[in-house]
Formats: structure tokens, C-alpha cells, sequence
């Protein structure tokens, strides 16, 4: 919990000597717990929605209905055994009624997407997110405005929806590696929406301009959604090129791509990245998550090629492409203000 304080006064500074953006400024102390246990309870909420959707929505079923039930003895699960985190500890990883041991990637999920709410609530919500004040324009002259506590909500709730998206599309990937095209297609649609609609509402949720504060007259909204649609280019040409990487690696390499199972959930979640955090991104976490992937790939062979123990014939599966590219988003959201200024002249 200490090292949580120090983030905010961390992030705090690193915002204050720059600019004025942060919601915090003028709020109590005390304040910011109440904040932050109540971003890490809807974080709960939204994770165990997460699971909900990683287990039903490969399976075809409904995600809102029925309620939660265990899966060995169909029983609904009571409300207070549905605590997120909590429950699962309390119940020693198994159902109430028949004892039936229930996987600790429930409670990790929720947990990771508490750390998410909680992390990036910190840094963009109270913080600013070490945000340079935003460009606006009037008339011909250009003023540096601070972004307002409604931008900043937008710009957190904005990247909480890729982050999430991103969980849940590579756990997916991780248990059905061959499944078809039209579960991905349902499970990003809302973020591809969304992706696009939030810019066209709130322009400043993309804080690298694909093109400087833009042509003079140029309405904001119009180069919000020009922002999110070059992104998106440069996110699918990512994913297209590692999805052809992975076919030429195989002998059955063309057909491949007959399913679309095989390349949407490369082509989407790379295209969401730059859709969401600008071209930039989608061409540097594309990149370096897909090396990453492709690194994991090469070790989870070498892995089952010489298990360490021979009477162990579990295999290794690599670190889903998905989730690479959820921990790079991450990384980005946090750190990409010190990388670009680092790599200022690049672009
Ligand atoms: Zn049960």
C-alpha cells in the first residue's frame, strides 16, 4: 500500500512540473483511498465479467444469462460466494455445494484487472498521466489548455477498455487456439465501436496527434476519428505481417489463411492497439510484443522437445500474441510521454 502512495505523489510530481492536468490536485488526502477502493471494486466487478466472458462466449453461450453457476454441479453461485478475489480464498478454491476445485485463474483475472482500475486510476485519473497540457485551437492562434477531470475520465475509461479487451482476447487465445473467426469477431466488435466512437465524443483521447494539432479549421472530432483510423492501419499492417510470419513457418502456410479464426485474432488486437493509443504504438507494441510471442513460441517448443521430466507430457503453450500486446498497451499508457521525448526527432 506505501508503494501505492509513493505512485501518486510520484505521479503527481511528474505531472506538476509540466503541466496542471490531474484531478487530485485539489482533492483531501483522504480522498484518494476512497477513490482508489472504489476504482479496485468496479475493477473486481468488471474482471469477474472477464471470466464470464473468456469461458462462455468460445462456447456460444449468452453472457449475461443465466447468473454465474458452478460448472461441475450446475448449483448458482450465492452472491457472497461471488466476491471478487475474496471468495475464491475464503472457499479455499473450491465449490460451497460439491467441493468441486475451481481454477485460481478466476481470482488472477480479477485481480489483474483490479491492478489495472487501480494502476492507471492512479496515473491518468488522479495523476494526469504525465500528460503535456493539450494544444487548442482559436482562431489561428494555438493555446496549451490543461485537460479537464472529464477528459481525463474519458481518456482512463478509454484505455481501461483496450487493457480489458486485450486480457480477455489472450486468455481466449491461450485455451482455444483454433477457434473460429466469428467468436473474435464478436468478442471485439464493442472495442472496434467503441474505438471509434470515443475519439468522434472526446477528441483528446489520443494524446499524440497522428499529425501535429492539425490543419487550421479542422474540427477536432474529424481528427480524432483520422487519428484512430491511421492507428488502426498501422496496428493491421502489424498484425498482418506477424500473421504471415506465422504461416510461412508452417507447411500447411497458405491455407491457413482460409480460416479466419487464424489471423483476426492477430490482425484485430494489433489494429485495436494503434486504433486506441495512436500509429506509434501500434507500430512499437506491435512489434516488440509480436518478437516477444514469437520468443515465447520458440521456448515453449524447445520446452516440449526436452520436458525436464520424461514422464511429463504436458506441453508448453507460448504466451498468447494478445496478451503480449495487453502488457505492451500497458507499458505504453505509462511510460510513453518519457519514450517519446527520448526519441524525439523520430517523429
Ligand atoms: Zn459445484
Amino acid at each position: 500500500m506505501f508503494f501505492l502512495e509513493g505512485y501518486i505523489k510520484l505521479a503527481l510530481q511528474e505531472t506538476g512540473l509540466e503541466c496542471s492536468n490531474r484531478v487530485a490536485q485539489n482533492m483531501p488526502v483522504g480522498w484518494y483511498w476512497v477513490v482508489l477502493v472504489f476504482l479496485a471494486a468496479v475493477g473486481g466487478v468488471i474482471g469477474s465479467f472477464l471470466n464470464v466472458v473468456i469461458y462462455r462466449l468460445p462456447a456460444g453461450r449468452s453472457i449475461i444469462w443465466p447468473g454465474s453457476h458452478c460448472p461441475g454441479c450446475g448449483h448458482p453461485i450465492r452472491w457472497y460466494d461471488n466476491l471478487p478475489v475474496l471468495s475464491w480464498f475464503l472457499l479455499r478454491g473450491r465449490c460451497r455445494d460439491c467441493r468441486m476445485r475451481i481454477s485460481w485463474r478466476y481470482p488472477a483475472v480479477e485481480a489483474v484487472t483490479m491492478g489495472l482500475f487501480v494502476v492507471l486510476g492512479c496515473w491518468e485519473l488522479m495523476g494526469g498521466g504525465h500528460l503535456p497540457n493539450r494544444p487548442l485551437r482559436l482562431g489561428s492562434t494555438i493555446l496549451w489548455a490543461p485537460y479537464t477531470g472529464q477528459e481525463l475520465a474519458a481518456l482512463y475509461a478509454y484505455h481501461l477498455m483496450l487493457c480489458c479487451t486485450l486480457l480477455a482476447a489472450g486468455l481466449i487465445e491461450h485455451d482455444h487456439p483454433r477457434i473460429g473467426g466469428g467468436v473474435w469477431v464478436r468478442l471485439f466488435w464493442p472495442t472496434w465501436v467503441w474505438g471509434l466512437a470515443a475519439p468522434w465524443i472526446w477528441p483528446t483521447v489520443h494524446p499524440i496527434p497522428a499529425f501535429g494539432p492539425g490543419p487550421e479549421g479542422w474540427p477536432g472530432r474529424l481528427l480524432g476519428l483520422l487519428d484512430a483510423g491511421v492507428g488502426l492501419a498501422g496496428g493491421i499492417a502489424v498484425g498482418f505481417l506477424w500473421t504471415l510470419m506465422e504461416a510461412g513457418c508452417t507447411r500447411s502456410a497458405w491455407n491457413r489463411f482460409r480460416n479466419p479464426g487464424f489471423w483476426i485474432p492477430k490482425v484485430g488486437s494489433a489494429g485495436l492497439v494503434g486504433m486506441y493509443l495512436g500509429w506509434q504504438a501500434g507500430l512499437a507494441v506491435g512489434l516488440v510484443g509480436g518478437l516477444l510471442w514469437s520468443l515465447s513460441g520458440l521456448v515453449s517448443r524447445g520446452l516440449a522437445r526436452h520436458p525436464a521430466d520424461s514422464s511429463q507430457t504436458q506441453q508448453f503453450s507460448p504466451v498468447p500474441f494478445s496478451l503480449w500486446l495487453g502488457l505492451g498497451s500497458f507499458l505504453w499508457i505509462l511510460f510513453w510521454s518519457r519514450w517519446i521525448d527520448r526519441s524525439k526527432g523520430l517523429f
